[in-house]
């Protein structure tokens, strides 16, 4: 589904260059759970970046589905992003005036879908992470893992092959970030392609293979029964 080799981003900063991911490796199969772990400021959200086509690596390639994503235009990036990926934020990134139903209905209605379908299908993921009686709400009245459930139907509802989420339980409590990652695992169950990336080690041990990032480059690659990922800290 994912096929990355040698690819390389730095960041300018001036005269100088901030050199962050340095030679990554990395292929990811259809169907796999995988966290992507490091410290914070080791790259993780700028591999995800690329991964999701919100930013492009500066050299190397990358292969989504079958298709090479090199200088593609907006217009193309963004038709592949609805196509392929779904996002998922620490900060939900939610609409506050807009309810839950109309929050996930929104990226349908830009992609031009027409309203009755939009909104059963809003309404049919909103079911799906255990939210049908807060359809009406607004985002200030759910609480944090309440929001990024909704943020997750949004993500889901465009039915992406791959489902990318940036420190999804970054907001959350412990025992909420342990529902949120158990709905998560679910979309995996189900067949869904999902990367998670997170510093916290109990978040990413509940995924199947944990992919370290330390200096830019992969430091290891581990299927989760191989490794626990306390280990690292
Ligand atoms: P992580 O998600 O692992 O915390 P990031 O990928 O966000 O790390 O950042 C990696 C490094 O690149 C950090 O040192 C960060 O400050 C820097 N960085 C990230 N985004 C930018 C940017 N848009 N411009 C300049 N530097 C950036
Ligand atoms: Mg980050």
């Amino acid at each position: 589904m994912i096929e990355i080799k040698e690819l390389h981003k730095s960041y300018q900063m001036g005269k100088n260059a901030l050199h962050v991911l340095k030679g990554i490796n990395f292929n990811v199969k259809e169907g796999e759970f995988v966290s992507i772990m490091g410290s914070s400021g080791s790259g993780k959200s700028t591999l995800l970046n690329i991964i999701g086509i919100l930013d492009e690596a500066d050299e190397g390639s990358y292969i989504l589905d079958g298709v090479p994503i090199k200088n593609l235009n907006e217009t193309i990036a963004s038709q592949y992003r609805n196509q392929f990926l779904g996002f998922v934020f620490q900060s939900f990134n939610l609409i506050n005036y807009k309810t839950a139903l109309d929050n996930v209905a929104l990226p349908l209605y830009y992609q031009g879908m027409a309203r009755k379908e939009r909104m059963e299908r809003s309404m049919h993921y909103l079911e799906k992470v255990g939210l049908a009686n807060w359809a009406k709400h607004l985002p200030n009245e759910l609480s944090g893992g309440q929001k990024q459930r909704v943020a997750i139907a949004r993500a889901l509802a465009s039915n992406p092959k791959v489902l990318l989420a940036d420190e999804p339980t970054g907001a959350l409590d412990t025992k909420t970030s342990y529902e949120v990652m158990d709905l998560i695992q679910q979309i995996n169950d189900e067949g869904k392609t999902v990367l998670v990336v997170t510093h916290e080690p109990d978040i990413a041990d509940m995924t199947k293979r944990i992919v370290f990032l330390k200096d830019g480059q992969i430091e290891s690659d581990k299927i989760v029964n191989q490794v626990r990922a306390s280990q690292y800290v």
